[in-house]
């Protein structure tokens, strides 16, 4: 490793050793000094890699300049490239978007026309997803001491895959990891021994794994150091299965054989090995803690040594912070990293900041960036809303739908300004729109550092389903002809995200009239509970995955409140600002105030009876 040429290997992946520290940080450091040089090496090798795809070709026309690149290839979106996406999946050569063979596709949690989008991923890609995570030890280790005299309870999971009518696998980013032989023959970093062994968290079966990682995690309880999942959610959504299954761990770790449920023979096995011999006095000291009245600081209290929290708690996680400080007992929040299935972008070089004010550093070698300007929806001086990472009405100025909008380079972000993130990936993906609005909070030597704001057109998220506007006005649309058919109007409607339970659910608030008479009707429980199953029917299918097959959503409700609750909710928006003329009622509710206001006029709660169909695509 030198000054100034920090990338070494093919696709500008620099070579060291994970174990250690020193040289890591010096990378990063190189990385975060270097970025313009990188930025612009990062888009030559992209362009003279791909110049002669079918996609490139068409508009490089053989030019391998980056001024050609930047006036002639187009900002897309993925119903651009949906159709090169979708020949690939159904068997024509990977080339025509990408000279490196695409090996499988990814599954976002992002979806186009209710299914998940499918970002295309190269062998190489995983090497850049090792070298990514291998530098987040660095950053760890300068922060927290003693991180390798102990172990991680990470709960991680696997999701259902499928094969592409070409027979390319389609499956979730992490899925995709983990079953790769860069996760499951990493070599030895005594900073990442992890309670869990491969088998229970490769088992497909969610709730065998997580009995067994959670089983491993208590056996293992001394050792612990740092516990954790991806995302916020799920980590609570095992907070939630302990509590349900704390009995039954204990009487496993008491008598040191594994519930006969546990059929996965690689779970049994690997279990059975942990657990090794019956531990009385284990199982009576977690049976003491679990049976407390209040579970308040049950991490600090099962697992005594642990030094933080890693899961991210930014975006649409952050409304899970109060409930996981609860759960904590005072230990710090770590967000490590921003990334998502078309690359992974940036490191939280701060990790022991408050959830609030992480931001996250891009890694210039990960992809070439670029930065569409978004302002700010009232720019005479109206405040931001803080929108928990989920779009809310009046949040920000769609101008970023113009087409002529120039993107601006990494190093020429402003402090403080909005952007909409932009990649052109080594994978094949060219000046793609990410979807996701950041803010620049500052700079880590010469890389630009931002805070995750929100998603676009996002208004509901629990877990990682992300419902826009549009979609939530789709799925009320075919519920609502239910009680037309009777006669009954839907006047208004807004939701919310209720996170106070885990799992989370879906919140309709509806304003219900009998044609004619202008009555609250009388409600058939069986048919608002038909319109609740509706709604999420006809939602997509990460909604639909995480209701029926995670069990991270819970059933949809809807509340319906009395005649005038809308007016209020109006005259409550005026208060705040909202212009009479241009009111328009906010499909989603985000603010506490708002929300009493709905719920202080409910006059009926109905929830959907089953869940929704789902099937891997
Ligand atoms: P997926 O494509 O399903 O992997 O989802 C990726 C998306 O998840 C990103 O584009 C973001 O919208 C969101 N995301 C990923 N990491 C973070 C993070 N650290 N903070 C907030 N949102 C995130």
């Amino acid at each position: 490793m030198t000054r100034g040429n920090p990338c070494q290997l093919p696709g500008m992946l620099p070579n060291y050793d994970p174990n250690d520290s020193e040289a890591g940080m010096k990378i990063l450091e190189d990385l975060t000094e270097n970025v313009e040089q990188i930025q612009q090496r990062v888009l030559e090798e992209i362009i003279t890699r791909n110049a002669r795809t079918d996609y490139l070709k068409g508009f490089l026309d053989g030019q391998f300049d980056k001024q050609v690149f930047k006036k002639t290839v187009p900002v897309v979106n993925y119903e651009d490239i949906k159709p090169y996406i979708e020949r690939i999946a159904n068997g024509d050569s990977s080339n025509i978007i990408s000279a490196e063979p695409i090996i499988e596709l990814l599954t976002s949690s992002g979806t186009s026309g209710g299914q998940p989008k499918m970002m295309p991923s190269t062998a190489e890609d995983l090497h850049r997803k090792t070298f990514f995570y291998n530098l987040l030890v660095p950053v760890m280790t300068k922060y927290v001491d003693g991180l390798d005299e102990g172990k991680a309870m990470y709960l991680l999971f696997v999701k259902p895959e499928t094969k592409t009518p070409s027979g390319l696998m389609a499956r979730p980013v992490l899925t995709s990891y983990y079953k790769s032989n860069n996760f499951k023959n990493r070599p030895f970093n005594r900073f990442n021994v992890y309670t869990s062994p491969d088998e229970t968290i490769l088992c497909s079966d969610s709730k065998q794994s997580m009995y067994c990682q959670l089983l491993c995690g208590l056996v293992q309880r001394q050792e612990v150091l740092r516990v954790g999942a991806v995302f916020a959610s799920a980590f609570l959504r095992a907070i939630k299965f302990l509590e349900h299954n704390w009995k039954e761990l204990c009487s496993n770790t008491r008598t040191g054989h594994v519930s006969d449920w546990i059929t996965d023979p690689g779970c049994r096995k690997v279990v059975s090995l942990v657990l090794n011999k019956p531990r009385p006095e284990l199982a009576d000291l977690i049976e003491h803690e679990c049976n407390s009245k209040s579970w308040e600081g049950i991490i600090k209290k099962l697992w005594p040594r642990t030094k933080y929290i890693e899961v991210i708690v930014t975006g649409s996680m952050a409304q899970y912070v109060s409930t996981l400080e609860y759960y904590s007992g005072g230990i710090p929040l770590v967000s490590t990293m921003y990334a998502s299935s078309e690359c992974y972008f940036g490191i939280n070089f701060k990790p022991l900041s408050k959830p609030w004010d992480v931001s996250y550093t891009l890694i210039p070698n990960m992809a070439y960036f670029e930065f569409l300007p978004v302002k700010k929806k009232n720019e005479d001086g109206a405040q931001y809303v803080q929108c928990n990472g989920v779009c809310t009405e009046n949040c920000m100025e769609k101008e970023t739908e113009k087409e002529d909008v120039e993107t601006v380079e990494l190093v020429d972000v402003k402090l403080g300004q909005y952007y909409e993130l932009v990649v052109t990936t080594f994978t094949g993906l060219y000046r793609y729109r990410v979807g996701d609005i950041l803010m620049v909070t500052g700079f880590h030597n010469k890389a630009p550092q931002f805070r995750f704001v929100h998603r676009r057109n996002v208004v509901l998220s629990i877990d990682t389903d992300k419902t826009s506007e549009e979609d939530l006005l789709k799925a009320v649309t075919k519920a609502k002809v239910i009680v037309e058919s009777l006669g009954i109007l839907l006047i208004e409607y807004t939701s919310y995200a209720d996170t106070s339970s885990i799992p989370g659910h879906y919140v309709l608030f509806w304003e219900l009239t009998s044609k004619g008479n202008n009555h609250l009707p009388v409600l058939d429980p069986k048919i608002m509970e038909q319109c609740c199953s509706t709604v999420e029917e006809s939602l997509d299918s990460v909604y639909r995955r995480c209701r029926r097959k995670d069990n991270s959503i819970g059933p949809l409700e809807i509340r319906v409140v009395q005649h005038g609750t809308f007016d209020a909710l109006m005259d409550f928006c005026v208060s705040q600002g909202s212009s009479v003329n241009q009111y328009k009622t906010p499909r989603c509710i985000k603010s506490g105030e708002a929300i009493n206001i709905l719920d202080s006029r409910v006059v009926a709660r109905f929830f959907s009876q089953k869940a929704p169909f789902w099937e891997p695509v």
